[in-house]
């Protein structure tokens, strides 16, 4: 009819996104904790790395420590997802603390995997970030067999004591595209590096790279949920730039969106990290409608069924209780 439509706006909404399965367990450990309990119960680090997870279970009862020192001797300590080094068990016991271990099952698989190979003897090189506590923890498994390497820049400097008996194993929330820049490098430098027996970077941070990426192509501006010390959610804004979105930005809550980052942008895409409860998606799916992109199609790249059983020390509780 001749007249110009107006810039269409929509939203793409990644899936899968949000929770993952050992997000959602070591949540619901420390809510049933608390009911079977009550409060206070405390828990070593944040349980997961959300703001919002960690100030509503604050609001139920939970008391987040840095330290296990810090916990009054003979109550029980939860033990985040990200894992603990065996020391932190042992701090545990001296303190009398009874201990309930939220640590993702893919987390302790990592574990298993470091011990196995500390104990025939091979140089472990652990991909990850530097400080990151399940860096710490799944290192405090075999402190004197095991070399970080935190990207591909630090491949130059890494010593081993046999060439021939080297393994990597990875964090589970890493980017899958630069860990295997790593790993080349790594394999040019020691040709005989073995893999790991099956992939430690888990299959929530996987497929949540994958979906952003599939989705962030089309996107001029892509905004992912999460907090900033949330690895894989940091991941997922380096992977949306990288899949070629024009623009993308980590947010913890709605209210951090600025306004200025949708000028003329006509395709918002929207994720979360494995570690973000779908309420604050649904908060910024709210703001962006309320600006004109109502229109919301979703972006599915795989579906995910997994499920874990809480710990099993609180099964042993819940169970004695019923
Ligand atoms: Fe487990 Fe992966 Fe979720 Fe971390 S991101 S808690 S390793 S499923």
């Amino acid at each position: 009819d001749g007249m110009t439509a107006p810039t269409a706006r929509k939203v793409l909404l990644a899936a899968p996104r949000g929770y993952c399965a050992g997000v959602d367990r070591a949540v619901i450990a420390v809510e049933k904790a608390l009911e079977q309990y009550g409060a206070p119960v405390y828990v070593r680090h944040e349980i997961v790395h959300n703001k919002y997870v960690v100030k509503t279970l604050e609001k139920k009862g939970a008391i987040f420590v840095d330290e296990t020192a810090e916990v009054p001797e003979g109550n029980i300590v939860i033990f985040s997802a990200h894992g603990v080094a065996p020391v932190v068990h042992e701090e545990a016991e001296r303190g009398k603390l009874a201990t309930i271990d939220a640590t993702c099952p893919l987390v302790t698989k990592v574990h298993k995997e470091a011990v196995r190979f500390a104990k025939e003897d091979y140089d472990i090189l652990l991909i990850g970030h530097e400080g990151h506590e399940e860096v710490i923890g799944t290192s405090g498994e075999a402190p004197d067999h095991i070399t970080l390497v935190d990207g591909p820049g630090d491949v130059a400097g890494v010593e081993v004591r046999d060439p021939d008996k080297v393994v990597w194993l990875s964090q589970t929330t890493l980017s899958v595209d630069e860990t295997m820049e790593t790993v080349g490098a790594l394999q040019q430098k020691f040709p005989n590096l073995i893999s790991p027996p099956s992939d430690d970077i888990c299959y929530a941070t996987q497929n949540r790279q994958t979906a952003v990426k599939q989705m962030g192509a089309d996107a001029d501006l892509v905004i992912v949920v999460g907090s900033k010390n949330s690895s894989n959610s940091v991941r997922l804004v380096e992977v949306a730039l990288g899949a070629g979105a024009k623009d993308a930005h980590l947010v913890d809550y709605a209210e951090e969106i600025d306004e200025a980052w949708l000028e003329g942008v006509s395709t918002v895409g929207v994720t979360s990290g494995a570690s973000v409860p779908e309420i604050l998606v649904e908060g910024v799916l709210e703001w962006l409608a309320q600006r004109g992109y109502g229109d919301v199609e979703t972006i599915t790249s795989a579906q995910e069924s997994i499920t874990f059983s809480l710990p099993k020390e609180l099964r042993r509780d819940l169970r004695a209780e019923a």
